[in-house]
């Protein structure tokens, strides 16, 4: 992918600060971290997936793998870690090429990440949202 600022990164057509690296998966700095601690790791495929609906099995394996083995590092100086994935522009993602957020967390940091509002089910809304997505996972 020729515009993507990822794959810029993966050919080292541009800098960035890697803190691992294996055959399939990089991992490096968020250029704009979301904490002050300013240990925010990305972790990417090498491979161009725009979401995780497009990815095979084993790239996700490969990449929730590093994720792991980088949020068990960073909880070595922090109290706790989000590892937040965002697919599609609803959802907020900018950059779209599949990343996984790893985001050292310290103990009343006062960094809040889009925490959600609550909605309550009404009458059968859980039984028909429950239906509606079992058809779904069943569709393929
Ligand atoms: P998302 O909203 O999940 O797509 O997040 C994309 C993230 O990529 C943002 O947190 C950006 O700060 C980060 N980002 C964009 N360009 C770069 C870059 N060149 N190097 C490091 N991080 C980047």
């Amino acid at each position: 992918m020729e515009d993507c600022v990822f794959c810029k990164i993966v050919a080292g057509k541009i800098p960035a600060a890697k803190v691992y690296e294996n055959e399939d998966v990089l991992a490096f700095l968020d250029i704009a971290p979301a904490t002050p601690r300013k240990g925010h790791v990305l972790v990417i495929p090498k491979e161009h997936f725009s979401t995780i609906a497009e990815m095979p099995e084993e790239a996700i394996h490969g990449v929730f793998s590093v994720v792991k083995k980088v949020s068990f590092a960073l909880m070595k100086e922090c109290d706790g870690v989000n590892v937040i994935q965002n697919n599609g522009q609803a959802s907020g993602q900018l950059v779209p090429h599949f990343h996984v957020h790893v985001i050292p967390r310290h103990d009343k940091d006062g960094v809040h990440l889009g925490i959600w509002e609550s909605y309550k089910y009404e009458g059968t809304e859980m039984a028909q949202a429950r239906e509606r997505i079992k058809k779904l996972l069943n569709a393929d």
